[in-house]
């Protein structure tokens, strides 16, 4: 048998207005800013809303469950993604709305989940630790 393969966990760039969210990936819990004068959800982390631009937005926490909204299999990645082929790159559409880009990875946090994926699969967040104070939000299969 094979060795468990597992997708890297490369360092973001984390900047003021990111920073909260990334403090909570470390704690394993998932933001989203939510706009104070018009609510809507905003995805990706910033100051402003881009809805209304109001500058009053706040920090949320979010279940973490969703559902796989598209996704591919990368074969072939770049930098850190190097020899890690193939993993998957989708999008999850969030139970609280938004949608991110981010990877879905199978049993044991393993990158083989190919065989898995179908658009609308539940999934459920997990954390993958970069070693630096922040930890990447990726999804894996959840039941119903
Ligand atoms: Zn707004």
């Amino acid at each position: 048998m094979s060795e468990t393969r597992q997708l890297p966990a490369p360092v973001p760039e984390v900047n003021p207005e990111t920073e909260p969210f990334w403090a909570a990936t470390a704690r394993g819990e998932l933001l989203v800013k939510q706009c104070a004068e018009c609510a809507s959800v905003i995805w990706y982390p910033r100051a402003l809303c881009p809805d209304c631009g109001s500058l009053r937005t706040r920090w949320q926490p979010v279940s973490g469950r969703g559902r796989v909204y598209s996704y591919t299999v990368n074969h072939r990645g770049e930098g850190p993604y190097r020899d890690c082929g193939p993993y998957v790159l989708a999008y999850v559409e969030l139970d609280d709305g938004p949608r991110l880009m981010t990877n879905i990875v199978g049993a044991g946090d393993s990158a083989d989940v190919v065989g898995e994926l179908a658009v609308g699969l539940p999934v459920e967040v997990v954390f993958h630790d970069t070693g630096e104070g922040s930890a990447l939000p990726r999804f894996r299969p959840r039941a119903n």
